[in-house]
């Protein structure tokens, strides 16, 4: 079966290492720097979970890289390897670790993959912005060996990628609703802890793809988690026309969700695409870039900038 996906933009052929995001490095990391990079023990690995700049695409770079690695260090062909958390790092490890003919099992403490953003219809996601204005940085589509998508809401790459996924899903034994309370190393071989308490035989690799969690919610009533679907750029429809909100925070969620509060029929999609566009943004952009990279602090460049 073949799962690569031909891309509308490029037609470079991509290796299975996809050095350029995974640490911001301009040197090709070797096999065995990606290794100590996520290993944790002997046998266990992460996908990112302590990482910065975690996003979607980074994320299903980093789990390429990392496989890459496994089979090119140990061989995967027969491996028993365990995959911790059906996000996109889960699945897309578990895919690329399957295809390597390594024997691979998921275990998701949800009732689901990708619970976070399946059906989410508010968030839109770009998958090369956050590497703007680097060369390459407007194109709107991933270019891995497989499992891409375009820009869109998070609920719609959801759905791409588990069309893709659901080619191979049937080949490789998905357990939910299992909760990995402890991995440990023992004698060359990994054991996991469920929190009911039952057993599996020992792995030879054990990726832990756990993201890092919910955020903590300040009471009852406060907002929905950021990849739940919420109204806030919908009318009001309580009597009272003007709700009063706080946005705590200064990150792309915050100010997005005050753009979303403020401006009505607030297209997020078409704010990216004329912001990629538009030259202006985009040799400020390359301005910031530069001075940040030869040393000056965000708060010189946002006074230089007059903020
Ligand atoms: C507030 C916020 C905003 C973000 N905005 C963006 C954005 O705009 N663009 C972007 O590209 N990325 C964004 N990200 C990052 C994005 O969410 C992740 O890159 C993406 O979810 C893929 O990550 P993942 O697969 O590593 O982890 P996750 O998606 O978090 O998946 C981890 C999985 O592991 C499961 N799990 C966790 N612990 C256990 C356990 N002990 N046992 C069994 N299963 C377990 C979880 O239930 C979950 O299904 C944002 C993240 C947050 C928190």
């Amino acid at each position: 079966m073949d799962l690569i996906e031909s891309c509308e933009y490029e037609t470079i052929e991509i290796p299975l290492i996809a050095h350029e995001i995974i640490m911001q490095t301009t040197k090709s990391p070797e096999r065995e720097q990606i290794l100590r990079w996520f290993e944790l023990d002997k046998g266990i690995y992460h996908v990112g979970c302590t990482a910065k700049r975690l996003t979607f695409h980074s994320q299903q770079q980093r789990a390429f890289n990392l496989i890459w690695s496994l089979k090119e260090e140990f061989g995967l062909a027969d491996k028993r390897v365990a995959i911790v958390g059906t996000g996109l790092a889960g699945l897309t490890a578990a895919a690329a670790a399957h295809l390597l003919k390594a024997k691979v099992e998921l275990f998701e403490k949800k009732a689901d993959n990708l619970p976070l953003q399946r059906g989410n219809a508010t968030r839109f996601v770009h998958p090369n912005i956050y590497s703007w204005p680097k060369p390459g940085s407007v194109y709107p589509v991933t270019h891995l060996p497989y499992f891409n998508w375009y820009d869109a809401e998070a609920g719609e790459i959801a759905r791409k990628v588990l069309e893709q996924w659901n080619e191979i899903s049937e080949e490789i034994p998905q357990k939910y609703l299992k909760t990995i309370t402890k991995v440990s190393s023992k004698n060359g071989k990994v054991f996991l802890d469920f929190e009911d308490g039952s057993s599996e035989p020992p792995y030879d690799f054990t990726l832990i793809a756990a993201g890092f969690g919910l955020e903590k919610a300040l009471s009852e009533t406060s907002t929905p988690s950021y990849w739940r679907n919420d109204s806030l750029d919908q009318p009001v429809l309580e009597k009272k026309p003007v709700l009063t909100y706080c946005v705590c925070g200064a990150g792309d969620g915050a100010l997005l969700d005050t753009i979303r509060l403020k401006i009505k029929d607030f297209q997020h999609r078409q704010l990216v695409d004329w912001m990629l566009r538009n030259p202006w943004f985009f040799s400020q952009a390359e301005h910031i870039s530069d001075a940040l990279s030869n040393g000056k602090s965000i708060h010189d460049v946002w006074l230089e900038f007059g903020c």
